[in-house]
């Protein structure tokens, strides 16, 4: 942990769990609900169907938020205090992790139209724009966003002119690893961030049809860097840089083998490899003693690596369905997730 400046303890790396509502389907079909969420012990219990015997499994966790959270709720626990952090001009990740169908991409993204509805990714575009015009006069900022996504561990810029076009990862002493040819955007206000965000997640699902392929099967990275200087005597003093990476991951079902074949097999042992991968960066930065934090073992880890540990701050956020019909998906989350702390 470090401290911030006001002296409040921050974790280097949090992870909470989100429990979406039943869906109608679910309800009409007969699932019934094999989750309790305990606020007061930041703990989540699944009980097992048709199990009696079977002891419930309980998992504890940074916090816990049950099927009625709001997203701003969500996003003044987990979000906010990265934001404040990255405005400082350090680096953070927001990670949603989970099974396709649980609200990930609701947690992210959200529902744009509705301002009750809208999730972590719009929620910062405000954070961030209210703080600079609540800035001092000489202080000048300057936003720009990148959003790719990584299918396969090929590189997909979704802002770019060819969404089916790869792009080379390469790394400079410089500037360390970067993405060859990502486009990048100066935004000015959080409306153009926005209609951004709608339209790399456009290009997500465009891109994901030409290729017959679900979305749910690649990693999405909205990037956005915040650089910041103060003007004085006709000099740029203070000058602070911090990026913040919001990650939408693939999800984390496990691919049936015997299901799986040809092309499908290989997309999913690569999805199942990166998000192992990512599972073991994130455990060995909790640890604190690994001397080696395996970043180069994939795409994912290797382009976050400058947000992820050292001063960086990382939330995880794995989002849950309460139904009896997903318990084996559900168990394999919360285990990945406690895994993380
Ligand atoms: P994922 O991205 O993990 O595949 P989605 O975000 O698309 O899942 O969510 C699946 C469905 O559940 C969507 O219709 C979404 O609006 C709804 N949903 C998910 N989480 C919540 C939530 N916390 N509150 C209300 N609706 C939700
Ligand atoms: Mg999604």
């Amino acid at each position: 942990t470090t401290t911030d400046l006001e002296g409040d303890e921050i974790e280097n790396v949090r992870v909470v769990v989100r429990v979406r509502p039943m869906e109608k389907s679910e309800l009409n079909s007969g699932a019934t609900n094999v989750i309790q969420v305990d606020k007061i012990n930041r703990a989540i219990t699944a009980v097992k169907p048709n199990a009696p015997n079977e002891p419930p499994k309980t998992y504890y966790f940074d916090n816990v938020f049950s099927s009625d959270s709001n997203q701003l709720d969500l996003y003044v626990d987990t979000a906010r205090p990265i934001v404040e952090k990255v405005l400082e001009g350090y680096n953070g990740t927001i990670f949603a992790y989970g099974q396709t169908g649980t609200g990930k991409t609701y947690t992210m993204s959200g529902n744009p139209d509705s301002p009750q509805t809208k999730g972590i990714i719009p929620n910062a575009f405000a954070h961030i724009f209210g703080h600079i015009a609540k800035a001092r006069e000489n202080q000048k900022f300057l936003v720009r966003v990148s959003y790719m996504e990584i299918y396969n561990e090929e590189v997909r810029d979704l802002l770019g002119k060819d969404v089916s076009k790869s792009l080379e990862v390469k790394e400079r002493p410089d500037i360390g690893v970067f993405v060859k040819d990502l486009s990048g955007y100066v935004v000015h206000n959080a409306d153009d961030l926005e209609n951004i965000m709608r339209l790399g997640n456009k290009n997500r699902v465009v891109g994901a049809t030409k290729m017959n392929q679900e979305s749910s099967r690649s990693h999405a990275i909205f990037s956005i860097t915040v650089e910041s200087s103060e003007l004085s005597q006709g000099d740029m003093t203070n000058v602070k840089m911090g990026k913040l990476q919001l990650v939408d991951l693939a999800g984390s079902e496990r691919q049936s083998r015997t299901q799986a074949s040809g092309q499908r097999l290989k997309e999913a042992t690569k999805i199942n490899l990166s998000l192992s991968v990512l599972g073991n960066v994130i455990s060995a930065l909790v640890d604190g003693k690994s001397t080696h934090i395996p970043y180069r073992n994939s795409k994912l880890t290797r382009l976050l690596q400058d947000s992820l540990g050292g001063n960086s701050k990382t939330v995880m956020c794995a989002t849950i369905s309460p139904s009896d019909i997903n318990y084996m998906e559900t168990i394999s989350t919360l285990r990945y997730a406690s895994r993380a702390k």
